[in-house]
């Protein structure tokens, strides 16, 4: 009895002016060189709701000769520091204003609830405001050297960087990665996941409305393994932003280094919470449980993996499978706790790693429940909490990507550090406990690019550092830290005598 739904606008199938779906070059609406499309599905109920361009190489250096040209000759390469922060705070103001477009958008596209994209919109404004704020408060220094010398250091842009982003987050990514780099002052090419990316083609339009000059943020639709590929290796770009599969990262590092370039990759995680007997576990649970359950487990930053002192392990699985048993799933519309996994494929990947489980004998502690009200076709997966769980088994390391928690226990504090420390990934950790000395050692000890103590991932983190160490990746993104490192160092040296 649902109604059909229709087509989401940003596709642009039923504008007459533009018959095919197009890329953003050059501050212009550009066809593709080639005929191929691809089609966007909608997660909550699999059905098609749109098509991009399946851009070609050709398209790629299009859009990198576009941002080139801006960069090397045009407007944008002439821009001021006052000028970038008055353009990025403007264009975060239009994101305000069209917040329910956009979330809307974001919604359909991703599966994700109505208010999480709603929160991801206003968190995408919040990028560029904060990054207009900062753009005029990076400058250098100067050193002292020897007598008669003068020496400048200051940053600078490294010119054209290109940006390839995931489909968990496709408005949050686009202002994480964008905002700092155009606040340095380079010109962008971005390829938005073909799995989703709405809100990136909807924001090219208020890019234009807020007065950016042609050329400085481009934006090419496509598959990954062809247009991602001919952006990572295009000779013309200077520095490249990833965030996605750790797989796909080591490819894009690859590319870099034929062409002397370097990258930030953000891959996965499978980030350890650690709870000891002493923490307040009113406060503790629900935060445990937002924190695998937000966005269907499909974030870089989950908290994947539970780890549980032996003395309080009773205790805090019978409390997490109160908790696990009352998340609900279903359409963005439905506003319950989680949504669909983004695709198909996805959700086949996600199920073989709970099936995989369960056939090794790995307890199913509790399962939360797809509500009746949910589309039939639509790609949900049962969140679902294991334990005890044998530290070697696969679901107990590797990164799932959807909303399955591990439980483990430990004995102490150097076995928790261990555990916690005993995968191929550092990006998030999260410690609870009362005791102030043991939160310090820890932050210490475990390896990962932030720690949380008595909380999880509070808020989006604009300011805060983010990044992680092996397989889930390098660089760091957010807060100041990113504008380093989309900027270059040059150091000039004055002779006066
Ligand atoms: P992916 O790494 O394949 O895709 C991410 C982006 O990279 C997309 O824009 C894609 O088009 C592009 N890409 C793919 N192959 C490429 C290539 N050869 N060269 C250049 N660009 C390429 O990720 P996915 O297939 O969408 O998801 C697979 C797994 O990746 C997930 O299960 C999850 O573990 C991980 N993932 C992590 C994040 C994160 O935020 N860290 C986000 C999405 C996916």
């Amino acid at each position: 009895g649902r109604p059909a739904r229709q087509a989401l606008p940003v596709f642009r199938e039923e504008n007459p002016d533009m018959p095919r779906p197009c890329n953003f070059i050059g501050g212009h609406w550009t066809e593709s060189s080639g005929e191929a499309t691809l089609n966007v599905y909608e997660p909550a109920t699999g059905e098609v709701i749109g098509t991009i361009a399946d851009s070609t190489p050709e398209d790629v250096d299009r859009a990198v000769r576009a941002a080139r040209e801006a960069f090397d000759t045009g407007a944008w390469g002439r821009t001021t520091a006052l000028d970038r922060s008055r353009l990025l705070t403007r264009l975060g103001t239009l994101i305000l204003r069209d917040v329910d477009r956009l979330a809307e958008a974001e919604a359909r596209d991703t599966g994700k609830p109505a208010s999480v994209a709603k929160a991801d919109t206003v968190a995408l404004a919040r990028y560029f405001e904060y990054y207009g704020g900062a753009a005029d408060k990076l400058h250098g220094e100067t050193i002292p050297y020897l007598d008669g010398y003068m020496v400048t250091v200051a940053p600078e842009p490294h010119g054209v960087t290109g940006h390839i982003l995931p489909w968990n987050y496709p408005a949050q990514m686009f202002g994480r990665t964008l905002a700092p780099s155009l606040a340095v002052g380079n010109a962008t090419v971005l390829k938005p996941a073909e799995d989703a990316c709405a809100t990136s083609l909807l924001l090219a339009d208020l890019v234009t409305e807020a007065g950016f000059p042609n050329g400085a943020v481009n934006i090419v639709t496509g598959r990954g393994s062809v247009a991602g590929a001919a952006l990572a290796a295009h000779q013309g770009v200077d520095f490249m932003s990833f965030t996605g599969s750790p797989e796909v990262g080591q490819i894009i590092q690859k590319l870099c280094a034929d062409h002397y370039i370097t990258c930030t990759l953000e891959l996965g995680g499978k980030s350890p919470q650690i709870i000891f007997a002493d923490a307040d576990l009113d406060a503790a649970i629900p935060v445990i449980v937002k924190a695998i359950i937000q966005n269907s487990g499909q974030t870089c930053s989950a908290g994947s993996r539970v780890l549980i002192e032996r003395s309080a392990y009773d205790e805090v699985i019978t409390r997490l499978k109160q908790a696990f048993a009352r998340v609900r799933v279903g359409a963005p519309e439905m506003n319950l706790d989680c949504g669909p996994i983004i695709t198909a494929k996805q959700q086949a990947r996600v199920q073989s790693f709970i099936d995989r489980a369960i056939a090794d004998g790995i307890p199913v502690l509790a399962q939360g429940v797809i509500d009746d009200g949910a589309p039939a076709n639509g790609y949900y997966v049962r969140p679902t909490l294991f334990g005890p769980t044998p530290r070697e088994n696969a679901i107990a390391r590797e990164e799932v990507f959807g909303p399955v928690l591990v439980a483990l226990p430990f004995d102490d504090e150097d076995d928790a550090v261990a555990l916690a420390n005993g995968t191929d990934y550092g990006l998030v950790a999260a410690v609870w406990t009362r005791d102030g000395a043991r939160q310090m050692r820890l932050g210490k000890r475990v390896r990962t690019g932030q720690m949380f103590v008595n909380c999880y991932g509070a808020g989006a983190g604009i300011e805060l550092p983010f990044g992680g160490a092996g397989k889930s990746g390098h660089g760091r993104e957010k807060g100041f830290a990113a504008l380093r490192d989309f900027s270059k160092t040059k150091t000039i040296v004055f002779h006066h005598g």
